[in-house]
């Protein structure tokens, strides 16, 4: 199989989550939709091939006219293939890259099967590694359990001490749900204080439901016996009682920006700031937030290439790249029309929004609420976006009037101190919790 030509329409670079292990995991997270994507491929062993390993390192170099590439493994549980299949997809990397490719690997993890061979192997070959945590110990296990029902916090902060002793770079992925939503300070200062945490990712869970399957998907995803479950399509107005209120998210990150901002403004980087902070430049680093979508695909380990982690669903299966090289597929009119329809689907409250240049509607996946004037297609999350956007306008807009000028966006901490140390205590703390200051942001 060759191409002749690039595809005019194929962007310079894209983001692909490649599954080797297809949705398969040793944990049972009970919020974890992607645990029913096995029933895409009833019977298979779900395990990349060498075949298919050296097609997708050879066509993602092969696709990139930039001279970045990530290589991004995700799972299912992607350590589950064990270390040498990531180390012949390191060596299959150097076989095929170019001089001037620089290459990062990444790879988001439970943590459970880490080891010092891993970890020798991640600090060697520069991994980030992004592992899931989600708060401490009785947040975590709510939800991210082994197949037996024990929670499996030990097993990650183990994972996490090993990955520092080896000075392995660490991406914390925080989901965000009913168990820790709620605890914004507490959730952040454990991450920082308790773990020593630089790198953060807050990721809600929406898993939506219609009246039929909600029963079903309140159970959760994993396949046990005598229970009957469903493959997981982003379809449904409703959602589980695991999942963010509509307005939830919002309080939570400003509950989190408002100690961040005091703080550990270039010390902490939490990523949904970056990422507001650069739509203030004009810069869109997350597709959630991006005008327009489509370079985010997601690679199953038998070769087929999806439109998106989100949309790991027969409708949006894009082909194989045994048989149709990636290039082709990326750039084909049905990926190009995905990533469009982000914009062209918005409703008009989103046209008429005054932060629609940070939030562009968010994520088509998580747009089926109603708007004020009764049409389809607004995102659940807006009543959050609407107050965190608001909420962080005019600290974002001076942090970045200051890397503007030249100078540090950590300036700002020392404004907010200037202007706390003239606060009561007992005021009403900013961050509109309805607490004292002293009691909230005001305390330690
Ligand atoms: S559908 Fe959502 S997650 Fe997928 S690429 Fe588009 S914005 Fe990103
Ligand atoms: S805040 Fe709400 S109305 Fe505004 S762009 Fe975002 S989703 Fe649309």
């Amino acid at each position: 199989m060759s191409i002749t030509e690039r595809p005019a329409a194929a962007p310079p670079s894209f983001h692909l989550l490649a599954k080797p292990t297809g949705a398969i995991c040793n944990l049972d997270c009970t919020y974890c939709f992607f645990l029913s994507k096995d029933a895409l491929y009833p019977g298979d062993r779900m395990r990349m091939s060498d075949e298919t390993l050296e097609a997708y390192v050879r066509q993602l170099l092969a696709a990139h006219t930039t001279p970045e590439v990530t290589i991004a493994w995700q799972g299912g549980e992607p350590t589950l293939m064990g270390l040498d299949f990531f180390r012949r997809a390191v060596e299959l990397v150097e076989q095929h890259r170019t001089p001037s490719q620089r290459i990062e690997h990444t790879i988001q993890t439970n943590g459970t099967l880490l080891d010092d061979e891993w970890c020798e192997f991640f600090a060697a070959n520069r991994f980030l590694v992004g592992l899931s945590i989600d708060g401490p110990r009785e947040m975590h296990d709510t939800y991210r359990v082994w197949k037996n029902g024990r929670g499996s916090f030990d097993d990650v902060m183990r994972a996490w001490e090993l990955l520092q002793r080896h000075g392995v770079e660490v991406n914390v992925l925080c989901s965000l749900h009913a168990a820790n939503a709620d605890h914004p300070l507490e959730v952040y200062r454990f991450f920082r204080d308790e773990m020593g945490v630089r790198h953060l990712q807050f990721i809600p869970i929406i898993e939506r439901a219609t009246p039929d399957t909600l029963d079903l998907a309140n159970a959760g995803w994993s396949e046990r016996p005598g229970r009957h479950r469903m493959l997981y399509v982003q379809e449904g107005d409703l959602v589980t009682e695991r999942s963010l209120r509509p307005e939830q998210y919002g309080e939570f990150l400003i509950g989190v920006f408002e100690e961040w901002v005091r703080h550990d403004v270039g010390e902490v980087f939490v990523h949904m700031f970056d990422v507001t902070l650069g739509a203030h430049v004009g810069l869109y680093t997350l597709c959630i937030h991006s005008p327009t979508c489509g370079n985010a695909l997601a690679l199953e380990h038998n070769g087929d290439l999806y439109s998106c982690d989100h949309f790991v669903e027969p409708e949006h299966l894009l082909g194989n790249i045994g048989t149709t090289q990636m290039v082709e597929l990326v750039a084909s009119p049905k990926q190009r029309a995905f990533g469009q329809a982000k914009a062209d689907t918005l409703p008009r409250q989103c046209m008429e929004c005054d932060v629609r240049f940070a939030c562009n509607g968010g994520c088509p996946k998580d747009r089926f609420a109603v708007t004020a004037d009764g049409e389809a297609g607004l995102n659940h999350l807006c009543p959050s976006y609407l107050s965190y956007f608001h909420h962080v306008d005019e600290p974002m807009r001076r942090m970045a009037d200051l890397i503007r000028s030249g100078r540090f966006a950590d300036e700002i901490c020392e404004e907010y101190r200037a202007r706390d140390a003239v606060t009561g205590r007992n005021d009403r703390c900013p961050c509109g919790s309805g607490r004292k200051f002293k009691a909230c942001h005001g305390g330690t």
